[in-house]
């Protein structure tokens, strides 16, 4: 197979128009919105409305649509990871109508991310108290009632879950069982809109890093949402039945994943990035040059240093980038996805890490973004998929192990 690291000329148009946006509008406010975490970013969430989702270039061909997807990501996220996160559009919830969803859903749900409306937020609420990295243990449960069916149970961590419960056109992709006998083959995800009755927005958190980002808790009571928003069949696989290829339940809603990991790679690879053009720019202010043609022995520690970050993070690039051409070309991709979040997620943290190092007591200070980068950096190894998880996964795909194994 021919192998083109080369990106199409509306990726890189792409990738100008993404860069100059964070450029002028994200790094500005980037630490305002790290202060002062739960307040809405309105000059950033009505500008990207009304202007910055219109500008870009619209002729995205069949071969480079996911990897200009995550030039975009890393681009945005090298001017703030928490900000991207904010950005009104459909997000994880997108992703699982996206993967899941039929023809008439994703007009239903994803239109408004184009139309004329207000902003809106996509999100997908999966963890729960008892049930993050096993995610087949949800007890958030979904009863028929007629046509409708009936939610009830408590989600917490939702990205950008304020948004999408609350604003007009936004919805939560919801996970639920509808038979907790039936194990995994019992969970289902439901699109719940935002303002529907029985969904309510319990509290917001405080978090380390991505602090511009809204992570939500919603309770759902007696929440009732039609059968035309379950994401696939209703019907239940029990334990020991073997998955047919039509079943888009829970093989469905975990598929969201191997689309949704390539970009949170992306988005480690955008903070990554953001960290090493600093200490770049640093080195060159005070006339430092790396000499990579020099013998290894004469290295100095700092040119290692410098070196292996750009090695890094390149590496963690191309892997993003492969697992998204072979989503483009319709290729399963769940042991790429899981590669390139895993090293993506390493990378970034070390990165970072190895920035504020460099940089002694500036790196350190708030007068610079690099320790907020450092603090945005970690969550790449906890969510879509903990660090732990996304290696377990590569490891049973390699050796063709079923998920009941390696655990
Ligand atoms: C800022 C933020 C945003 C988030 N956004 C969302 C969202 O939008 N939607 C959503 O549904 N969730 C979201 N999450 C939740 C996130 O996906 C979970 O936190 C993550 O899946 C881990 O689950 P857990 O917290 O229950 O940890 P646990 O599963 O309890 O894991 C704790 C530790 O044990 C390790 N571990 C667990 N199982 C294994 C195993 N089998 N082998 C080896 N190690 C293991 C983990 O790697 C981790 O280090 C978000 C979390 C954060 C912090």
């Amino acid at each position: 197979m021919p192998i083109s690291f080369e990106m199409s000329e509306t990726t890189r148009l792409a990738q100008d128009y993404y860069r100059a946006m964070a450029t002028d509008h994200l790094r500005p406010i980037s630490r305002k919105y790290d202060t002062q975490e739960h307040d809405l970013p309105t000059e950033w969430v009505d500008w990207y409305w009304n202007h910055g989702r219109k500008g870009g270039p619209e002729d995205v061909g069949p071969s480079d649509g996911f990897i200009q997807v995550c030039v975009q990501t890393e681009e945005l996220c090298w001017g703030d990871a928490g900000l991207y996160l904010r950005t009104p559009f459909a997000g994880l919830g997108g992703a699982a109508v996206g993967a899941a969803g039929t023809k008439e859903q994703k007009k239903r749900f994803l239109s408004v991310f184009h139309g004329d409306g207000g902003p809106a937020w996509g999100a997908m609420a999966i963890t729960e108290p008892s049930a993050g990295s096993d995610s087949a243990a949800i007890q958030t449960t979904a009863t028929r009632d007629g046509d409708d069916w009936i939610l009830n149970g408590t989600k917490i961590f939702c990205t950008a879950g304020e948004g999408a419960s609350q604003q007009e056109g936004g919805f939560v992709v919801a996970w639920a069982t509808v038979d907790p006998t039936a194990g995994r083959g019992g969970i289902k995800a439901f699109v719940v809109p935002a303002g529907t009755p029985g969904m309510t927005l319990v509290g917001l958190e405080n978090k380390l890093g991505i602090r511009a980002s809204d992570t939500a808790t919603l309770q759902f009571d007696d929440c009732r949402v039609p059968t035309a928003n379950l994401l696939g069949s209703a019907e239940v696989k029990k334990r020991d039945a073997k998955a047919s290829s039509g079943d888009k339940g829970f093989k469905g809603a975990m598929a969201t994943f191997d689309a949704s990991r390539p970009i949170v790679a992306a988005m480690a690879v955008g903070v990554g990035r953001a960290a090493l053009d600093y200490v770049l720019e640093e080195l060159d202010r005070q006339g430092v040059r790396i000499r990579y043609d020099a013998p290894p022995a004469e290295l100095t520690a700092l040119e290692r240093d410098v070196m292996e970050m750009e090695a890094e993070l390149q590496a963690a690039r191309l892997l993003t980038w492969r697992a998204a051409s072979m989503m483009n070309r319709g290729r399963p991709n769940s042991l790429e996805a899981s590669m390139a979040k895993a090293k993506a997620g390493l990378a970034v943290t070390r990165i970072t890490q190895k920035a504020v190092e460099l940089l002694g007591p500036p790196g350190w200070s708030k007068k610079l973004l690099v320790e907020k980068w450092m603090r945005d950096a970690k969550i790449n190894d906890i969510y879509e998929g903990t660090q732990q998880i996304n290696q377990l996964i590569v490891a049973r795909r390699i050796l063709d192990y079923p998920s009941s194994m390696l655990r």
